[in-house]
């Protein structure tokens, strides 16, 4: 074997330097859930298992504006204006966020799409190969919503029924009887934003049904069943 270079070979090999290629998708996620149904608990562990980010558009509009990008600008005017930031605004959000490095395998959406419309725009710039759509009977979610209590002192977290407090009115913790409930868990709020949520979702629930890539998970059990039924899902 003829040997072209012999005096390189003892010396150590030059650096390449990386091409940023553009990202490829390999297998983007996108996570349902309604409120209260433990989809940020679920959501972490999808990323801990995944590696893949999360990506939230209401942070990314968020970090987009603070940092002063041409689409943070852009938002921003309609944000100001108390309008809805339109789809094209957050199709570019997203479309610039994908091609982070992080990002070369895909990424987990959460709270986005919220209808077939921007499904449709999604699905032109990465490949959504796995839906996953934990529910939990709204009963239940009223159940756990409005139980739930917090100390004014030292913000520990109760439930009447799951988690109630040793002493009656009192915090376990701090010994405060400062214990407050939120305004909007009542049972009508929290059953008015079930409904919105389930009006919103349907459509694209059957959207994402037709093609074969939407799992549905029971998100009333313990924590790691529905984790584990979930890598099973992405499996
Ligand atoms: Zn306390």
């Amino acid at each position: 074997m003829e040997i072209l270079w012999p005096s390189m070979a003892f010396t150590t090999r030059p650096t390449v330097k990386m091409l940023m290629l553009p990202a490829i998708n390999m297998s983007s996620i996108v996570l349902f859930g309604p409120p209260g149904a433990g989809k940020g608990t679920q959501a972490l562990r999808i990323m801990e298992s995944t590696g893949l980010p999360q990506v939230s558009t209401g942070d990314m509009l968020r970090a987009a504006v603070s940092a002063g990008t041409s689409t943070g600008i852009e938002a921003k005017k309609y944000m100001d204006a108390g309008q809805l930031v339109p789809d094209e605004v957050i199709i570019a959000l997203i479309r610039d966020r994908i091609r982070e490095p992080d990002a070369v395998n895909g990424v987990m959406f959460d709270g986005f799409p919220r209808t077939v419309p921007q499904a449709e725009a999604l699905e032109g710039i990465t490949k959504v190969t796995h839906v996953i759509a934990i529910e939990v009977p709204d009963e239940r979610i009223v159940e756990r919503i409005c139980g739930r209590f917090t100390c004014g002192n030292c913000s520990a977290v109760y439930h009447e029924k799951f988690n109630p407090t040793k002493v009656e009115d009192r915090c376990d913790t701090c010994g405060s009887n400062d214990l407050r409930r939120r305004a909007d868990d009542n049972e009508n709020t929290v059953l008015s934003r079930l409904n919105a949520y389930h009006e919103q979702t349907s459509p694209l629930a059957d959207w994402y049904q037709a093609r074969g890539v939407f799992n549905k998970i029971d998100g009333d059990r313990a924590i790691d069943q529905i984790t584990s039924d979930i890598l099973i899902a992405l499996d």
